[in-house]
């Protein structure tokens, strides 16, 4: 049994969606000058680097993230490679994706993986899901969609997917650092913070497999 944490390190030098605040983690007591313990506060949008969308996000309907399931952010997740050459994930691509029957909780590695690690630069020429897509998903049965990239979405077109899924009650994890796990079987535990009344929060991932 091996754990894999796949969620970023939250930190000033990461990548953030264009427009989005920056991170900033201040020190504002440091024993270093005297202070009798050390304390850090934490600025940053609630869709800072591995973080969970919720129905608010898109679909104003006050679904926000301090409700999201439990029982969907955890539980076996199945990790599959869609090959580099994908620029687009249609419902062809999943289709021959080879998922298996029966999947609920889907994580997607593709070649966003490889853009992690360069500072904080954003990529917009990232690999997202189509609105047929997400159609598919929802269709498929699949209550989880993990993405490897700071959007399910393709750049510019996040609302058809995003609607899609979210009114399809599937549960959107964005920002996942996927470079260290193989395609396979896991057990996924994904927990957003708890912020009251937001459409999505951070969350620390891990598979465990
Ligand atoms: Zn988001």
């Amino acid at each position: 049994m091996k754990i894999y944490d796949i969620s970023l390190t939250m930190s000033p030098g990461m990548p953030v969606w264009p427009g989005d605040p920056p991170v900033a983690l201040t020190r504002v007591a440091s024993m270093d000058e005297g202070a009798h313990a050390n304390l850090t506060h934490l600025a940053c949008s609630a869709h800072t680097g591995t973080h969970v969308d919720a129905p608010h996000h898109f679909l104003n309907d006050r679904r926000t993230v301090e409700g999201l399931p439990l029982e969907v952010l955890t539980g076996p997740a199945c990790l599959v490679r869609i090959p580099d050459q994908v620029t687009l994930i249609t419902a062809a691509v999943l289709e021959a994706a080879a998922i298996p029957a029966g999947t609920e909780r889907l994580l997607l590695k593709t070649a966003n993986s490889a853009l992690w690690g360069q500072g904080a630069e954003f990529f917009t020429a990232f690999v997202g899901v189509s609105e047929d897509g997400a159609a598919w998903l929802v269709r498929s049965g699949i209550r989880l969609i993990g993405v490897d990239y700071l959007s399910v979405a393709p750049y510019k077109q996040g609302v058809p997917t995003h609607r899609a899924l979210l009114a399809g009650g599937v549960v959107i994890v964005e920002g996942l650092d996927l470079r260290a796990v193989e395609p396979g079987e896991y057990a996924l535990y994904c927990l957003p913070l708890k912020l009251a009344g937001s459409d999505g929060a951070p969350a620390r991932a891990i598979l465990v497999g």
